[in-house]
């Protein structure tokens, strides 16, 4: 619950050790998928009602109380999700959390919710993970998937933003997101349902990006396909992105995704990935890329923290398969080599971008 020590108090006397004092807990790593695995304990804060949050703590996972009339959880409620991953050498890092705090506050915002600061959220997610530390899959077999929640959870009738606000921090083991595991994935543009329209919330991860896309990821994977590539609202003619990943193209030595103006989702790998092809010499543009554009595409790829950078075999349209080069040398292999070897501390962080914990 809602306590008004000062964090860094609580911090010390709320920081608990792991269960048990094995390195790892037991699960077996190798079957691991993108199912939740419940780990020991949740982060939880909740804002007061002069609209900021004071100090947060960890408690055991489980169910959480709420307000019959916390009605606003099915309307200001946003999320993210990063990874924490252990290195070879027995080190645990983050990758750019303040990435994801800083998203949050972008949703928040949109979504007339107070957020935790850029600091309460990177310590929160520290927390999180070092509590749950024995979750943390062994090097290469996975990572600790890392999902805080913000959520209006004040009792309200009426349309009006919540008068309190909870947020939440869990983490779940997990290796790969589709079933496809690193396979090319096989993509389906879905014309009938629309993802998110301009003036929309469309770039923030709350609700009414996901909520209508059940249906058409439903229909996609019972045809076969991995996922749904949606174009824009107006036009129905540009690219935008996939169900739960940004979208790439690549021709020679040019890489292209879609420009982010507030339909699609400001993803953190999709950041990541844009400035390292530029480090290593690729030309990338962040634009409107029209559907006809894939037919002279030599390689595309998805990028996202779930699914890393996962090549793209076919995508279909109207009927007609298109089809992409995965074999041989591959850019958006190079690329996923370069982030994971950032992200699992193989390859040494010039930028600053892992945090340590
Ligand atoms: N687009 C959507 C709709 C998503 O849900 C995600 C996952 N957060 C992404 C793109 C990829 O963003 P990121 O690289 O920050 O995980």
């Amino acid at each position: 619950g809602y306590t008004s020590q000062a964090a860094s108090s609580l911090r010390v006397a709320t920081q608990p050790s792991s269960d048990s004092d094995d390195e790892y807990a037991d699960v077996d790593w190798d079957k691991l998928g993108f199912g939740l695995t419940p780990t020991d304990y949740m982060y939880v804060m909740r804002c007061s009602k002069d609209q900021t949050f004071n100090a947060g703590q960890l408690t055991r996972y489980g169910n959480i109380e709420l307000s019959p009339s916390a009605a606003q959880i099915l309307i200001q409620a946003i999320y993210e999700g990063t990874k924490a991953n252990r290195t070879e050498d027995g080190r645990i890092l983050l990758f750019r959390p303040e990435q994801n705090a800083a998203r949050m506050k972008y949703g928040a915002e949109r979504m007339c919710m107070p957020s935790p600061s850029i600091e309460q959220f990177v310590d929160a997610v520290k927390e999180t993970v070092f509590a749950n530390k024995r979750w943390i899959p062994p090097p290469g077999k996975g990572s600790l998937y890392v999902r805080p929640l913000l959520l209006g959870s004040g009792p309200i009738l009426g349309l009006a933003p919540a008068p309190e606000y909870t947020f939440l921090i869990y983490a779940s083991p997990v290796r790969n997101y589709f079933k496809e595991g690193t396979a090319p994935l096989n993509l389906y543009i879905n014309e009938e349902y629309v993802r998110a329209s301009p003036g929309g919330a469309g770039g923030v991860k709350t609700i009414t990006n996901y909520a209508p896309v059940l249906k058409a990821i439903a229909s996609a994977k019972n045809r076969g396909f991995s996922d749904v590539l949606y174009l824009d609202a107006v036009n129905k003619k540009y690219l935008e992105e996939v169900s739960s990943c940004n979208i790439f193209i690549v021709k020679g030595n040019n890489i292209s995704t879609p420009a982010t103006n507030g339909t699609i989702l400001k993803g953190v790998t999709r950041k990541s990935i844009i400035e390292i092809a530029r480090d290593q010499g690729y030309q990338v543009e962040e634009r409107a890329i029209e559907v006809d554009e894939l037919g002279e595409a030599d390689e595309v790829f998805c990028s996202g923290t779930a699914v890393g950078v996962a090549p793209v075999g076919s995508i279909t349209y109207r009927n007609k398969r298109m089809e992409f080069k995965t074999e041989g040398r591959l850019v958006s292999k190079e690329l996923y080599s370069t982030l994971a070897g950032l992200q699992t501390g193989r390859i040494e962080d010039k930028n600053g971008w892992t945090v340590e914990i």
